[in-house]
């Protein structure tokens, strides 16, 4: 009889007084926190420990089908810590279940299983645009969820800023036409901490000075065919700032982003190296980064294109590697001269086996090719440490650098960076 036992029907919320140990979390009070696995003792141990930390109030919930429904009938939580194993749905099941509505809070995944389950599950996750705070492997420790819980910031919540919505192509033409989508730079720099290229990122602040996310409006540009004049558009921006700083005296490379659509156009070539000239900037002062994105649909006008792009001298570099289309087959038959490793085989790569092995190998495997290597993602001293350790050239990250408005760039370089 089921129904008559408390510990075993829908949600239950623990209630013992909070014990706050004073940061942003323990503070608020309207903070709902849900546990979600088949085992109640687990419940209670994570509950408990929560409790500790002076999450009061959590919810228990025994199934990802009960947490949907909840979901479902307006529960809004602001952190979700699930099991990956269980009877019914999966963790794997509820991740996909929560992206599909939308869920707008935090998502820690706790299991048993072998470290890189839950780390493909994790990156699962990120990929459907989830929050993740992170991982917990069971026995879950105070110490753990503290660190996690220390990684939570209410501004990351979606609750609190408007979803993610596709823009609208005509939006985006205008925006475009108009240059309101602008270049932002983030240096890469040795491990002596001298910049060696700034990467352009582009950046659109709408008319109420909100910034529409890239991925609000890369894919739409992508689908359109407007990403021609989109990444020209940049381009022509950031060659604008860059030969100016050249003129200033600073020595460093330019990398732009570019996507396999823009291969598909056979004069793209031609068209960045009359941008260029027009600016007085040598190509071989330019990287482009090609991020796979999408498969190459024509091969043949991709290399074309490729070709011609190294004849006028662009340094090309492989961006996101590792996580992109046939990233292996490509090395071979594009000559790049440059390896940035995708942040999933960087950050926090110090407590991650798997990905610190492939951060090493992607490393090697580029000094065999005579690529540099970049590592992106470097965000905490212990990130540049292991990079650094496994010999990667150029450092990129939140870590030393992020990316920088033009003006804000600039005072960077005058304060980083020497002129020649
Ligand atoms: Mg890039």
């Amino acid at each position: 009889m089921e129904g008559h036992n408390p510990m075993k029907s829908g949600i239950r919320k623990t209630g013992i007084s909070n014990l706050g140990i004073g940061n942003s979390v323990n503070n608020r009070r309207d903070f709902d926190v849900a546990i979600v696995d088949d085992d109640d003792l687990m419940l209670s141990q994570v509950s408990l420990i929560l409790e500790t930390l002076g999450i009061e109030n959590s919810h228990l919930i025994e199934s990802g089908e009960e947490l949907l429904l909840a979901i479902d009938s307006g529960s809004k939580f602001d952190l979700l810590i699930v099991d990956l194993n269980m009877p019914g749905i999966d963790g794997v099941e509820v991740i996909r279940g929560l992206a599909a509505r939308n869920y707008a809070g935090a998502l820690a995944l706790f299991s048993g299983e072998d470290y890189r389950v839950l780390k493909t599950a994790e990156c699962l996750a990120q990929a459907y645009e989830l929050n993740v705070l992170g991982t917990l492997s069971k026995p879950v420790t105070p110490d753990q969820m503290g660190e996690l819980l220390s990684k939570y910031d209410p501004a990351d919540s979606r609750y609190t800023r408007p979803l993610v919505k596709p823009v609208r192509g005509d939006v985006l033409q205008e925006a475009v036409q108009k240059d309101r989508i602008t270049p932002y730079f983030q240096p890469k720099l040795d491990r002596n901490k001298k910049i060696a290229s700034a990467e352009v990122l582009a950046r659109w602040q709408d008319n109420n000075q909100l910034f529409i996310p890239p991925i609000a409006f890369i894919p739409v540009a992508e689908d359109t065919g407007i990403i021609q004049e989109l990444t020209l558009s940049v381009f022509k921006q950031s060659v604008a700032h860059f030969s100016r700083w050249l003129a200033m005296g600073y020595k460093f490379k330019l990398a732009v982003n570019i996507s396999t659509e823009n291969l598909k156009e056979l004069t793209f070539p031609d068209q960045l190296e009359e941008i260029a000239s027009k600016y007085h900037v040598s190509c071989d002062q330019i990287i482009l980064e090609l991020t796979e994105s999408r498969l190459m649909e024509n091969l043949v006008k991709g290399l074309d294109v490729l070709s011609r792009l190294r004849l006028k001298g662009f340094a090309l570099s492989i961006d996101d590697f590792g996580t992109g289309y046939s990233s292996m087959e490509h090395l071979n038959r594009i000559p790049f001269n440059e390896l940035k490793i995708d942040r999933a085989f960087v950050h926090d790569v110090h407590q991650d086996p798997a990905a610190s092995a492939i951060l090493e190998s992607s490393t090697s495997l580029a000094k065999k090719l005579r690529m540099v290597t970049v590592a992106e993602g470097v965000e905490t001293p212990e990130d540049w440490r292991s990079v650094v350790n496994v010999g990667c050239d150029l450092i990129q990250g939140f870590y030393r650098a992020k990316p920088m408005a033009p003006e804000q760039f600039e005072s960077w370089l005058v304060t980083n960076s020497k002129v020649a």
